[in-house]
């Protein structure tokens, strides 16, 4: 929590304010009984009713004040706090876009949801319930002492049993009640990724009738966090109403040794009321303090996995001087690479070293789960490689920035994935200034045109989220215009072909052909047919090179490669 108070510093102007007027509002609370024991005991008692007039006057205009105060403090504090919300929320979503995919594995995709959502929340409120009493419940608490002990002393005794008990029953909640806020944040996560698959694969969950299942796991993770909910709820609702009790016994033992002493002449009626008045404010400081106890470990908890985030340290950063790779263009070459996954035991890739030039197309080729899609991963600088290097236009990739970096290259990736707005929106998004001749060039080549010309609105049809109204090979087609719209120096197309048709792949890869004859090309490949007129061939088996070379060469002197061949083309077709 303390980690993120810089977050309040802008706002430090409003969180004094507050303060400053909270001063002021317990200072009116607490200066109330006192004229109100003045009315009773000089005023009624004397028959004086201009004094009570006149007090009671200058009672109304300090309980106004009192409130405009309150709705002041309530105001800013409130705005003090959304804004803190809103700039970690602004710092939380910056950091997730530095993150590499490794952060993304390590913190889940859900957890950051909630992070960025739930858990700032608690803060917030927090935040506002501190600012209100951290300073306010105390000085009512002391003032409110002084002022009853000025009252009468001998009756303040009665707080020697009524204050150790209210202590005790907020540490004992405080205590119980922390690590079940803790899981609870925990199981919003796990609702918050039931949800998420849910609502993404809703497709398969009903194609495969899992839907009374996927209702078992999403009521079990609900039912889960509600147990705990209700678990922390029935402490609250326990102490609530003990709370009430202890100080309506007080309230009671005030009047009965109050009434004594009245009785023996050493107190005044007045007095003691306000006496009341001042325990109860006493006795609600205590209850807010006990409120903010409850309230602080959830919103640590909270805070801490906040933290967690704005603490991660991305693995993959810009160097401080970055080499600006702009001597050469569109020149790939692996030396040497290996890498594994973070927790692996085996490299997903090995002694990987190879080189595609501008005018050439480099095909990979392999079963899955060979390590082609991790090798084309490693070029755009999705991860750092463990040993050798990946220079592109002549610089290691980790010599230049990022933005330097992947503004070179038009990345299709195997997976499509498409955002919600329009067909030219999307194609855009690879050249934000794409002109309209430029998105419709890159529809035709990609093979898009003619489905797009078919759909109602032309360029303008609405994609929905997640581009669920396309079709898997349309989405492919227009991811590929997304990277032809850039004109990059180097394409990467990840089996950006396998959802297609064989005789769209065909025309497609003609058109492309042109399009392209002047960049790096680098095409990984399921079928044979595809990459049969690739200038270099790499054969990928287990993360290793089997072998590099044409299509003949290939056919004749490697075995894996054969293999991949027979299994794909007829004999005709192989001579
Ligand atoms: P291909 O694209 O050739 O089908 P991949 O490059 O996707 O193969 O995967 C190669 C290997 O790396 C596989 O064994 C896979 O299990 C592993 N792998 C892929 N992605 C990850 C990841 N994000 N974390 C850990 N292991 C991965
Ligand atoms: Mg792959």
């Amino acid at each position: 929590m303390l980690k993120l108070i810089r977050f309040l510093k802008p706002y430090a102007g409003f969180a004094a304010a507050v303060l400053v007027l909270i001063f002021f509002q317990t200072m009116a609370e607490l200066y109330l009984p006192t004229l109100m024991s003045d009315i009773v005991d000089k005023g009624i008692y004397n028959g004086d009713t201009s004094y009570i007039i006149k007090i009671g006057g200058f009672m109304l205009l300090v309980a106004a004040g009192s409130g405009i105060c309150t709705i002041l403090a309530s105001y800013l504090s409130s705005k003090a706090a959304s804004a803190f919300g809103r700039d970690i929320r602004r710092e939380l979503f910056i950091k997730g876009e530095s993150f590499s995919l490794h952060e993304f594995d390590k913190v889940g995709t859900s957890s950051m949801i909630t992070r960025t959502t739930n858990d700032i929340t608690q803060v917030q409120q927090v935040t506002i319930m501190m600012m209100r009493f951290m300073i306010g419940a105390p000085i009512m608490a002391i003032g409110g002492f002084i002022m009853a002990l000025s009252k009468d002393r001998k009756l303040t005794l009665v707080f020697a049993v009524s204050i150790p008990v209210l202590i005790m029953l907020i540490v004992i909640v405080a205590k119980k009640a922390m690590p079940l806020f803790k899981s609870m944040q925990v199981k919003i996560d796990k609702i918050n990724g039931v949800l998420r698959e849910n609502l993404t694969g809703i497709r398969v969950i009903r194609a495969f009738n899992r839907i009374d299942d996927e209702k078992r796991r999403f009521n079990e993770a609900s039912l889960d966090l509600t147990e705990t909910a209700i678990k922390v709820n029935k402490m609250m609702a326990f102490v609530m109403p003990v709370m009430m009790l202890v100080m309506n016994f007080t309230s009671i033992a005030i009047i009965w040794f109050g009434g004594k002493r009245i009785d023996l002449g050493e107190m005044q009626v007045g007095d003691m009321m306000a006496f009341i008045q001042y325990a109860m404010h006493i006795m609600f400081s205590f209850l807010m303090v006990a409120m903010m106890f409850v309230m602080i470990p959830r919103a640590e908890a909270s805070a801490v996995r906040i933290n967690e985030i704005l603490e991660m340290e991305p693995e993959i950063v810009d160097p401080e001087s970055p080499n600006k790779a702009d001597r050469e263009r569109g020149y790939v070459e692996f030396r040497n690479v290996t890498f594994s996954y973070p927790g692996a035991e085996q490299p997903a890739i090995e002694n990987i070293s190879f080189s595609a030039k501008p005018g050439e197309t480099t095909a990979i080729i392999g079963g899955t789960g060979s390590g082609k899609s991790t090798l084309i991963s490693l070029i755009p600088r999705f991860y750092d490689i463990q040993s050798g290097s990946i220079l592109v236009d002549g610089v290691d990739v980790r010599e230049m920035t990022q933005e330097n970096l992947r503004s070179k290259i038009g990345f299709v990736p195997q997976k499509a994935v498409l955002f919600t707005g329009t067909i030219a929106d999307n194609i855009r998004y690879g050249k934000e200034e794409a002109s309209d001749e430029e998105v419709r060039h890159a529809a035709e080549v990609s093979q898009s045109a003619d489905f797009i010309s078919k759909m109602k609105e032309g360029y303008d049809s609405l994609i929905s989220q997640g581009g669920n109204n396309v079709s898997g090979g349309q989405k492919q087609r227009l991811s590929i215009a997304r990277a032809l719209v850039r004109k990059p120096e180097i394409y990467i197309f990840d089996d950006s072909f396998s959802a297609l048709d064989f005789k769209t792949d065909a025309k497609l890869r003609k058109a492309l052909k042109s399009e392209t004859k002047d960049a790096t090309v680098i095409i990984v490949a399921q079928r044979v047919s595809t990459v049969m007129d690739a200038d270099r061939i790499i054969v990928l088996d287990e993360g290793k090179i089997v072998g590099i070379g044409k299509h003949k060469e290939l056919l004749q002197n490697n075995e894996v490669y054969r293999e991949i061949v027979s299994s794909q083309l007829s004999e005709e077709e192989l001579a």
